[in-house]
């Protein structure tokens, strides 16, 4: 029994930070886990430039409903879905994902909360646990599942090396070079033809 755990952003759909940041002009929201590893980090970052520009929650969802998943994203994860359970593992919010979500025909998502207040200011947010996509693989893993995981970013790397499987979905060249044990597929259908050689693999 085998289940598939993606990524999603620069996996499934573009790096919703990056959208808004294109939207928005505000170039300092550019910033992504390719950049800044922490996310705590990262993401107080991210609040600070949102606070500094009295942006609200709502003016983040109008940017994200223009937002549409990567090309060849809806029929890749079709594929899937047909052949293994899929879970996507994303360090991203249910409020932020959700139109997104729709559009690939709601997959199943594990992600966190954004906390906000009654003016409508994203005033902070809450992790489901700490590394959560480790901890949802051991878990998968403990209901004794095999794991194929595909990931893009270094907020991947636990996943993935928690996995039976990993494998590394249009990474940055610093990441490949860094984590060589992880084949690298650079679109859907290596992807798609790496997650059947790691399904051989894993269930030999
Ligand atoms: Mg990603």
């Amino acid at each position: 029994m085998m289940i598939t755990c993606l990524d999603l952003e620069g996996v499934l759909v573009p790096e919703i930070w990056i959208g808004v940041a294109e939207r928005s002009g505000i170039d300092a929201l550019r910033l992504t886990t390719r950049d800044i590893a922490d996310y705590d980090e990262l993401m107080h970052h991210r609040l600070t430039i949102l606070r500094e520009h009295d942006l609200g929650l709502a003016d983040i969802q109008a940017v994200i409903d223009e937002l549409r998943p990567l090309d060849g994203a809806f029929d890749f994860l079709q594929w899937l879905r047909s052949r293994s359970q899929v879970i996507i593992l994303s360090d991203t919010f249910y409020e932020f994902a959700q139109p997104l979500m729709k559009q690939l025909d709601w997959p199943t998502l594990f992600c966190h909360r954004l906390e906000v207040d009654a003016a409508g200011r994203i005033s902070g947010y809450r992790l489901r646990q700490t590394d959560p996509k480790r901890q949802a693989v051991n878990a998968l893993r403990q209901l004794n599942f095999k794991i194929i995981a595909a990931g893009d970013s270094y907020n991947d790397l636990s996943m993935l090396t928690a996995a039976d499987a990993g494998i590394l979905f249009n990474p940055p060249e610093r990441l490949v070079a860094d984590y060589p044990e992880f084949p690298v597929a650079n679109d859907y259908a290596r992807l798609s033809a790496a997650i059947q050689e790691a399904e051989q693999r894993v269930l030999s």
